[in-house]
């Protein structure tokens, strides 16, 4: 693990001289004009603390949990060897029919948390159907790949409805009469209401990430697909954080949940976060150029503010010889996957994203989040900067700031 160098992008020593500018030459720089919360730029500098190796120790395995065998073996071949804090908690309250509500976030196992008793009560139970809606399409695409393989062989069939894509693969499968189905709340309303989708016979349900879908606008079209669903269900929320919002939702739909709270810490203890000083548009594209070319910087995120700069952004940092994709709801979902796939197989370093296609982006080994411009809220830089310093490493964010 590189050691870090405390405030080693926060001096102004690097003058870039001989370097031309770039970015465009339209943008302000984000310094001051942006139109969120007023966030302390002395918020975005922490020394990360050491990461503690947090030990859990569960109290089953995943041979005590009595599920189909295909499951366990495929869990196995996954290479799950004991189960997560939220999977140890949570499977056994879902083997016995309970509602639950996991307060876990991404990388701490959660998926398989409710993939499993589900998958094995759709085995198990051939009238029972299942509902997972994620609010982002590439969540959902990796929940589907998390369902697929723990359910190999079992001989279940899904279908997932996400947004980007072309129907006709969706009706199909829907044809089909899917055993599961996972989506995003937006093109699951759309099947509805076509009618090529009835949740009449759905009495599974698994909200994922409430908290984000709350923030994105969804309450309704949440509320709305729930109300189709079979009674009596079985329902589970996951969330990272719970407010009253979150807390008015679930309280409506679930019954007597349990709440399984997972202490993963704030993610962003485990990363060194600093700031960097800019004055004009192309001082800042020299800063990120020197930035990126920092040895210790091997996969980075970087983040801009609208599909329009991201590739904008995205072509100068080709244009200068980096290994850069962009990632942005203007790009089709084929496009999206591509360029995700490119990052996580390390075809490119360097991904430029908007906030909402960043979300749900499980890549464990990301370095550095690069805030080119400043989020819109402090909770999106919490987010964001989650995305580095995963799996137990030190990560490394750095947020630009205008000079005012
Ligand atoms: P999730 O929080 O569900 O997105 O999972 C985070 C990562 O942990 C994924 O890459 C999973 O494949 C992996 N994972 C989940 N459960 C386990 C487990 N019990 N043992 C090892 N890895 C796991």
């Amino acid at each position: 693990m590189p050691s870090y160098k405390y405030s080693v992008y926060s001096s102004t020593k690097r003058n870039g001289s001989g370097r031309r500018n770039g970015g465009g030459g339209q943008r302000s720089g984000g310094g001051g004009k942006r139109r969120g919360e007023y966030i302390d730029p002395a918020r975005l500098v922490r020394v990360a603390k050491p990461v503690t190796e947090n030990v859990y120790v569960p109290v089953n395995k995943f041979s005590d949990f009595a599920v189909d065998q295909r499951i366990l073996d495929n869990l196995t071949a996954k290479g799950y060897v004991s189960p997560s804090a939220i999977q140890d908690q949570t499977i056994p309250l879902a083997l016995e029919g309970k509602d639950v509500i996991g307060l876990a976030n991404t990388g701490t196992g959660k998926t398989a948390a409710f993939a499993v008793p589900v998958l094995d009560r759709l085995i198990n139970d051939p009238k029972s159907n299942a509902l997972i809606v994620a609010p982002t399409r590439e969540l959902a695409q990796q929940i589907e790949e998390e369902c697929r393989s723990i359910a190999k062989g079992s001989g279940l069939n899904g279908a997932l409805l996400i947004g980007g894509t072309s129907m006709g693969p969706q009706l199909r499968d829907l044809r089909f009469n899917p055993r599961i189905v996972i989506g995003t709340p937006g093109r699951i309303k759309d099947h509805l209401e076509r009618r090529t989708l009835n949740l009449a016979n759905f009495n599974l349900v698994v909200l994922d990430e409430v908290d984000r879908m709350l923030d994105m606008g969804f309450v309704n079209d949440v509320t709305e697909l729930l109300r189709e669903l079979a009674q009596p269900r079985q329902s589970f929320f996951f969330s990272a954080t719970m407010d009253p919002r979150v807390e008015g939702l679930i309280r409506t739909f679930a019954t007597e949940p349990v709440t399984v709270a997972v202490k993963t810490g704030d993610t962003s203890e485990n990363v060194h976060q600093d700031i960097v000083r800019f004055s004009g548009t192309g001082d800042k594209m020299t800063k990120l150029h020197d930035i990126l070319l920092s040895p210790e910087v091997t996969k980075v995120i970087v983040f801009d503010e609208t599909q329009r700069n991201v590739e904008r952004l995205g072509q100068e940092l080709l244009s200068r010889g980096f290994k850069a994709d962009t990632i942005h709801g203007g790009k089709s979902q084929g496009q999206r996957q591509r360029a995700l796939d490119s990052f996580k197989t390390g075809r490119t370093n360097i991904l430029v994203a908007t906030d909402v296609a960043a979300r749900g982006i499980d890549v464990s080994d990301i370095s550095h989040v690069l805030n080119y411009t400043m989020p819109q809220s402090y909770m999106d830089y919490v987010h964001r900067i989650g995305r580095a310093g995963r799996a137990g490493k030190i990560g490394y964010a750095v947020t630009f700031v205008g000079h005012n």
